[in-house]
């Protein structure tokens, strides 16, 4: 059994093909033996009147003068190579026949026997002779204007070479009818390939792909929908390539991420575990390094379950009015000692006015201390970090602008996407912006980015004003 597009083709088209084929070889062929056997029967039809129109002008066939012109016609027929005559009188025997023998009466004539009781008075017979040659025969019975019967005239002739011809156009309808099968035979094979072969690439190389082998491209072979199948499953194995780099690096990152406090608090616990009991200072010291990695720590875990419930739709908001500028004013106090630790130029003139929004507290806080996190992070010792508050009718903006390394055109559209990131030596999982961008956009905000190269970077924080 031929399976798959092949087999398929092989029913629906190669099938109704060589049927339609078939019927027509047979129609054809029917349609010409009958045209060549009737036109054979019209011809001894139209002698036979021809020849009862002379012999019904006579009462009886013991007339001479209707022998004499029954034989003088027979005689001088032009045809006779090509049809046999006879001409049989009432009772039945042979009275002339144009072969000039006389024919044994005893030979079977079932047109004569036939056109003697038929009311048309005339009968054809296409059958074999006992020498085994096939004939049409016709028998006329003639009759005089009294309507009584004169005698029978039969025109007999070989069918031999009206056979060879009609078998003749069979062969021909047959061969045609074969080399059209043929020819669809090889276009539907050639283009059945140009199918299942494609098609047979790409299966070969999605398996692959499935199998985690992203460099493997398909061979595009024809420029039309397969084609385009191939560029698709290609830009696939791409995308599915890069997204499975991005994960790699995100574990990576994670895990320097995680393993930087984890390290501090280790050691400092160590030291202080140690047989040497440290000074109060030391101890303060120790302690407080070990208090704010933890608190690093529990910032990363959150983060990441933050992420999680992002990935999975279940990112919870508990919404209270509250003040934008407030949350932004403690953020920025927290990170004050960080900036000025670093080098780096805070500047911020605190607003005296309220800026009320419906908003959840601890998730806005940590939109603004990701983008302010960034901006630090990204921005060099002596580098300044403005934030801006612009209130209007309806909504409130917070900008945060750097004059750090920037982002580059090409980076830009996907520093939102999760796991990326455009800056691989800076620490960092690549989902703070990913997650502040969906926190906005749960409180019907925006989070607006603009860079350029060596410039820096401004963040547009915009969030509806309450009522
Ligand atoms: P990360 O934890 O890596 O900072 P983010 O999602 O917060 O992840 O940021 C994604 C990427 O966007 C960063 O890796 C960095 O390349 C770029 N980026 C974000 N903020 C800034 C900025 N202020 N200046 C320059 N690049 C930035």
């Amino acid at each position: 059994m031929v399976k798959g597009i092949t087999g398929r083709w092989v029913l629906n088209t190669l099938c109704v093909i060589v049927a339609i084929i078939l019927f027509a070889v047979v129609a054809l062929s029917f349609i010409v033996s009958t045209y060549f056997y009737s036109s054979v029967e019209q011809n001894l039809s139209g002698r036979s009147v021809e020849l009862s129109n002379i012999l019904s002008e006579f009462n009886s066939d013991s007339d001479v003068a209707f022998s004499s012109a029954a034989r003088d016609y027979v005689e001088n027929f032009p045809e006779k190579e090509q049809m046999e005559i006879t001409v049989i009188n009432s009772s039945g025997l042979i009275l002339v026949n144009s072969t000039g023998f006389t024919q044994d009466t005893s030979i079977s004539m079932p047109d004569y026997d036939a056109a003697k009781t038929s009311s048309a008075s005339y009968a054809k017979w296409v059958g074999r002779l006992p020498s085994g040659e096939k004939v049409t025969a016709v028998t006329r019975m003639v009759k005089n204007s009294e309507g009584d019967t004169v005698c029978a005239i039969r025109y007999v002739t070989s069918m031999s070479e009206i056979d060879k011809v009609v078998i003749g156009a069979i062969i021909v309808f047959s061969l045609v009818g074969l080399l059209i099968i043929a020819f669809v035979v090889f276009s539907g094979t050639y283009f059945i390939r140009s199918i299942v072969r494609p098609v047979q690439n790409i299966t070969d190389t999605a398996k692959k792909i499935a199998q985690g082998d992203f460099n493997a491209q398909i061979d595009k072979m024809y420029d039309d929908e397969i084609g385009d199948l191939s560029d698709s499953i290609n830009d696939m194995a791409r995308a599915l390539g890069a997204a499975d780099r991005m994960k790699n690096d995100f574990i990576s990152s994670v895990s320097h991420e995680l393993r930087t406090p984890l390290t501090a608090i280790k050691g400092w616990a160590e030291t202080m575990q140690g047989s040497d009991v440290p000074d109060k200072e030391t101890f303060d010291k120790g302690m407080g390094i070990i208090v704010k990695e933890s608190a690093r720590l529990t910032g990363i875990v959150e983060e990441l379950l933050d992420f999680s419930r992002m990935q999975n739709n279940q990112m919870m908001l508990m919404k209270e009015k509250l003040d934008v500028i407030a949350e932004l004013d403690e953020v920025i106090y927290m990170m004050r000692d960080r900036a000025q630790n670093e080098g780096k130029h805070l500047l911020y003139d605190q607003p005296e006015i309220v800026a009320p929004v419906m908003a959840d507290r601890n998730k806005l806080k940590q939109v603004f201390i990701n983008i302010i996190d960034n901006a630090l992070k990204y921005t060099p010792q002596e580098g300044v970090i403005g934030i801006q508050l612009v209130l209007s009718d309806e909504l409130i903006k917070v900008v945060v602008t750097d004059t750090g390394c920037g982002i580059a055109p090409d980076d830009l559209p996907r520093v939102k996407d999760k796991f990326f990131k455009a800056n691989q030596s800076v620490r960092g999982s690549g989902i703070g912006l990913a997650i502040a961008d969906e926190i906005m956009a749960l409180h019907g905000g925006t989070l607006d980015i603009e860079s350029g190269i060596g410039v820096g970077t401004t963040v547009t924080l915009t969030l509806p004003l309450a009522e």
